[in-house]
């Protein structure tokens, strides 16, 4: 695509962009009288408009219904996860029974783990990467500690090469191939939280499984971001937020998908609570926990309804289109912001390092940018002129052009402020 820098270009794409009408079913903050240029829905996601009214019924179907809500709702509580199943499994790429709406990331990775990590004096280790978001480090070690093992022995932590940002996909191969006879289990985020790096899942699914290692993928960063094929990748598990790119809330309910080849089985171990007992007898409260055949084997408790109506509400605007139509859009989004940092640089001789890949296969809707030189104050000047961008330390900054919400124009504007703050 033949990119320009001018506010005709910006507003003739977002004309005949197929996806236009979902912006004005957000609610933008507002910044100096203006909807803000909003890049951070890799962190916390917009609001549906509709978000508000799917709380309300809730509040008001407990008002009118007390506990006979749970059969009387207009969703009622007591199957409530059951409708979040459907829209999840097309996210995923995966079966119905394959994923389930639950718990919040850093519980389920642990409540997964209790499942798939399961060392043994040969195969004990497991392999991530060094840039991993520090919950997941965290919910690393704490496992392998909880197994007897130190860090140092269990946790192989993957860097990039020396002076390079992202890790390279032969890199990690090697890895798993340096460690095949030690390796329990793969435990990478499918997109870097940091970099935007997009990991090649469906190989490294496929490494891991030849080497004799589970693999499971943190998808917190690419769920609602990148076409997802859980299933046919064979992927063992995976588990994501969904205040990010699913829009539904700070906090809000997260998911897992386990694999279908491992649903039912009776050896694995799990953490159990009555939600993950099979529904027709939960009531009967017997003592013997019997194991729902799906994904809902690893709830615990019953549906946090107030946590979950968000994402229903956010759900319905993506059942209108696709993660395909959403992917072609933001390919597009992410070109132009690259094209538009790129020229920015190059007219006031600013030092900006793209860190996110640079081709299109290997990232999402994610650019990150070492801003060399640009203190904190550009952040600064950005925010107070109305574009949320996000920074990290040392001196990253994080954008993500969302292609439910996000536009042309919104680049150009950011572009536009830019060349002024960096003059
Ligand atoms: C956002 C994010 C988290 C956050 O974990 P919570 O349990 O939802 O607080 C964890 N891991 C990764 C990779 C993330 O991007």
């Amino acid at each position: 695509m033949q990119y320009e820098f001018n506010v005709e270009f910006a507003r003739a794409q977002d004309q005949i962009d197929p996806l236009k009408r979902f912006r004005d079913e957000f609610h933008f903050p507002v910044i100096n009288g203006k909807p803000a240029v909003y890049f951070t829905g890799n962190s916390l996601g917009l609001q549906p408009k509709n978000t508000q009214q799917y709380l309300n019924e809730e509040l008001e179907d407990w008002k009118n219904h007390g506990v006979e809500g749970h059969f009387h709702a207009k969703r009622p509580w007591m199957p409530y996860h059951e409708f979040f199943t459907e829209s999840l499994s097309k996210i995923a790429g995966a079966k119905k029974e394959e994923v389930v709406a639950m718990g919040t990331l850093t519980n389920n990775l642990h409540l997964l783990m209790v499942s798939f990590y399961r060392p043994t004096e040969k195969r004990y280790k497991i392999l991530c990467e060094a840039k991993a978001f520090p919950s997941d480090r965290y919910a690393l070690a704490s496992q392998v500690r909880f197994h007897g093992y130190t860090e140092e022995e269990a946790v192989i932590a993957l860097e990039p090469r020396e002076g390079e940002h992202t890790i390279r996909h032969e890199d990690v191969l090697k890895a798993i191939e340096d460690n095949k006879d030690e390796l329990a289990l793969v435990m990478i985020g499918g997109v870097n939280f940091y970099t935007g790096q997009v990991m090649k899942m469906e190989e490294l699914t496929k490494a891991g499984h030849a080497a004799g290692a589970i693999v499971g993928w943190d998808l917190a960063h690419a769920f609602g971001n990148i076409p997802l094929n859980l299933h046919d990748w064979n992927v063992d598990f995976a588990a994501w937020c969904t205040y990010k790119y699913l829009n539904s809330g700070p906090g809000a309910i997260a998911g897992v998908f386990v694999h279908e080849k491992h649903l039912g089985n009776p050896d694995l171990p799990r953490f159990e609570g009555w939600w993950g007992h099979e529904k027709e007898t939960r009531f009967e409260m017997p003592n013997r926990f019997v194991p729902m055949k799906t994904a809902e084997a690893w709830q615990l408790s019953n549906a946090p309804v107030f946590s979950m109506a968000p994402q229903r509400a956010s759900l319905d605007i993506f059942d209108q289109t696709s993660i395909e139509e959403l992917r072609e859009k933001s390919i597009k989004l992410s070109g132009y912001l690259e094209f538009v940092l790129n020229h920015v640089a190059e007219k006031n001789q600013c030092d900006f390092e793209i860190i996110t890949p640079l081709s299109w296969d290997e990232r999402g809707a994610q650019v990150s940018v070492l801003m060399h030189g640009q203190g904190k104050a550009l952040f600064d000047t950005l925010m107070e002129e109305g574009v949320i961008v996000d920074w990290r330390e040392p001196n990253v900054i994080r954008m993500a052009p969302v292609p439910l919400y996000c536009n042309f124009e919104d680049i150009y504007r950011f572009g536009e402020i830019l060349l002024r703050a960096t003059k």
